[in-house]
């Protein structure tokens, strides 16, 4: 194993994942001049197209998970659904695994996480657990409702919102829980970066927009076109989130806006989040290069906004599937307002993440439409008709 000793300098960093998180993490670590090794089903996975070592294996693969992480000087996750306790074990055994296993175990579970916030005393809508989802159970809770999923839900999925009494006979099966629809003005978005000392910081505030087909973020703008006060309460509401959960490494935290005005949690990632791409092109130390920074046990870079910015998801072409194809992304390579940021991926369908973009601009709205114009002249679909 390699040494875990703290006065060791850390140069090797794994990651149980190797999407386009791990991707973006691992261009930050190799421009860095340091190593990284990602654990990935997917042969030739983002991560690897970007240049990083590659185990090829699964989530739930305790005995490569192992060899992961008794290769490198300390790991982090790059998602949740993995084999936290096979990475615990190893923690506990004196491995440096950042975020720690347990705080992704917990956030993994949405109802643990909501019950977290709540006991803390930490605002959150209303909910009620539900393990065995049943129309009477909800209507007795109130309509409008949401029911979520306990485990497994990411991009909408494993979520269902429930406005009416027809949408009572589409409930999701399994164990779930039931919370308040919240009229929102805003759903925002807040990255926060804590280090093993428990120093935190958080980027600007970002407004997220979501595409109602997928249910996934569409576009989002940073920062958010809301009161100072507001903004500097959303921030002081996810560090408080993060540290409920006891967390350290980057956390991605998504609250609403009401439209009474109260900031409310929704969920958190304990990780790099899409609604902190943004900070790659437009703040002094993007989300990656702070996780590098935090497992390497370096200081915290400045989280400073340099411009406003726009970021756009790219997302596959409906009507096609199979090996992917891009269509304009170059006309971008020298605009020094627009970048684009394609993860790798060799099989494209439809509303697959595929790459996304960032523009910027003197104002948001400046931001936005460069990046809405660009987004709509690029096309990447699979290659074959359906
Ligand atoms: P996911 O993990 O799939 O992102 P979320 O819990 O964030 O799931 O829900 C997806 C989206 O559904 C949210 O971004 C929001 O637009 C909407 N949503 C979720 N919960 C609520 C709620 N309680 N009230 C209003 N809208 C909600």
């Amino acid at each position: 194993m390699s040494s875990h000793n703290s006065s060791t300098k850390r140069t090797h960093i794994g990651v149980v994942g190797g999407g386009q998180l791990g991707a973006m993490l691992a261009s930050a670590v190799l421009k860095a001049g340091h190593q990284i090794t990602v654990l990935d089903p997917t042969p030739d996975c983002p991560a690897a197209t970007v240049g990083a070592m590659q185990i090829e294996a699964g989530f739930f693969d305790s005995q490569n998970i192992r060899a992961l992480v008794e290769q490198v000087d300390v790991t982090t996750v790059e998602l949740e659904n993995i084999d936290t306790e096979t990475l615990n074990t190893l923690a506990q055994e004196g491995a440096p695994v950042i975020p720690q296993p347990s705080v992704v175990a917990a956030i993994a579970n949405k109802l643990e996480q909501k019950q977290r916030y709540a006991d803390h005393g930490l605002p959150t809508s209303r909910f009620e657990p539900m393990p065995n989802p049943s129309a009477d159970g909800i209507r007795a809770f109130g309509l409008p409702a949401v029911q979520k999923a306990e485990r497994g839900g990411y991009d909408g999925r494993g979520v269902a919102l429930i406005r009416t009494e027809s949408d009572l006979d589409d409930l999701l099966p399994g164990p779930s829980f039931v919370e308040g629809f919240v009229p929102h003005q805003m759903e925002l978005g807040v990255m926060v970066a804590v280090t093993p000392d428990g120093e935190s910081d958080t980027w600007p505030v970002a407004e997220m927009h979501f595409n109602p087909q997928g249910n996934l973020l569409d576009y989002l703008v940073a920062p958010a076109r809301i009161p100072a006060d507001v903004a500097e309460r959303a921030q002081e509401l996810a560090v408080s989130a993060v540290k409920a959960m006891g967390g350290i490494g980057i956390y991605g935290v998504e609250m609403f806006w009401s439209d009474e005005g109260e900031l409310l949690l929704n969920e958190m990632a304990p990780r790099t989040h899409n609604s902190g791409h943004y900070t790659m092109d437009a703040c002094e130390t993007s989300q990656f290069e702070q996780q590098m920074r935090i497992l390497l046990g370096l200081p915290l870079g400045p989280t400073t906004l340099n411009c406003k910015a726009a970021m756009v998801n790219l997302l596959g072409a409906q009507g096609f599937e199979g090996a992917t194809v891009i269509e304009g992304a170059d006309q971008f390579d020298d605009n020094p307002n627009v970048h684009v940021h394609m993860y790798g991926k060799h099989d494209c369908r439809f509303l697959r993440k595929m790459g996304h973009l960032t523009a910027l601009g003197e104002t948001v709205e400046e931001a936005l439409e460069r990046a809405q114009r660009a987004a709509e002249s690029i096309i990447i679909r699979g290659a074959n008709p359906i």
